[in-house]
């Protein structure tokens, strides 16, 4: 069945989004990997590249949608003994298994208090202006159901001379891979969640919610209206992800 997300209200948009996350949070990391291939890795290993968290001066970092901790681990393990980094997500068992990923970390590799886990709305961050040097959000910005109120907040919380950065999956523009997307988007995709999260509805839903998002230009400019200046994106591995990039001057 379709979701319809025309036809519902924000506040069920969200609902529905929660749901999805709460019912895939344990198995989501394997789903990850299973469904992208292991690209994901790469995508957000080329967002760590861009960020450049310092390696002798303090670092705040806020991962928004961070969900099971992926990025922000790689955040603190690219950066300093002075980084730190929050992770927030409006689904606690999303937060609750990348709480449960930090405290099993070998010792010696643990992060301690340079990360912490904060449930709250992209939309109405419950955090202090000019307080991040950095914002990232991966995978995350296409689940908001008011994707300009949460620009509007990465802009409050971030210090003049932050950076904001999204990894979202977006269009892809070679035709022959468009063919092999679209057969892998809307047949294997669903297939691997109804396997391994008994879900297939959810996948569905994953599928759909990237064909209504923005294209690359559109967003750009959505950026520029939240405020952020110098906005540039670039596209990855034949555009089936973008990593949008822009500064809080
Ligand atoms: N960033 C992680 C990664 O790349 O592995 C998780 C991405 S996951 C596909 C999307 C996450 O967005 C989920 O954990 C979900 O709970 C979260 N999310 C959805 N709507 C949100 C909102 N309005 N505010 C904050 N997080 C939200």
């Amino acid at each position: 069945a379709d979701f319809g997300f025309e036809r519902v209200s924000l506040a069920e948009k969200q609902g529905r989004v929660d749901d999805v996350f709460r019912s895939v949070a344990k198995r989501y990391d394997v789903m990850n990997d299973l469904m992208s291939g292991g690209l994901h890795r790469a995508w957000k290993s080329h967002l760590i590249g861009m960020l450049r968290p310092g390696q002798n001066r303090p670092f705040r970092h806020l991962d928004v949608a961070g969900g099971t901790g992926d990025v922000a681990f790689r955040v603190l393990e690219a950066g300093g003994p002075q980084t730190k980094v929050t992770v927030l997500d409006i689904n606690e068992a999303m937060l609750r298994v990348g709480q449960e990923r930090a405290d099993n970390r070998r010792a010696g590799t643990r992060f301690g208090d340079r990360i912490d886990f904060v449930t709250g709305n992209a939309e109405t961050l419950p955090l202090p202006e000019d307080t991040f040097d950095a914002y990232t959000i991966a995978f995350g910005i296409r689940n908001v159901p008011r994707i300009d109120m949460a620009l509007k907040e990465a802009f409050r919380v971030l210090k003049p001379g932050g950076r904001f950065l999204c990894l979202e999956f977006s269009r892809v523009d070679l035709p022959i891979l468009e063919k092999i997307y679209d057969a892998y988007s809307f047949h294997v995709i669903p297939r691997i969640g109804a396997r391994v999260a008994g879900d297939r509805e959810s996948y569905r839903y994953l599928v759909e919610s990237i064909r209504k998002f923005p294209s690359p230009g559109r967003f750009a400019a959505m950026i520029e209206e939240a405020g952020f200046s110098r906005v540039t994106h670039r596209v990855l591995s034949g555009g089936i992800v973008a990593i949008h990039s822009g500064w809080k001057v």
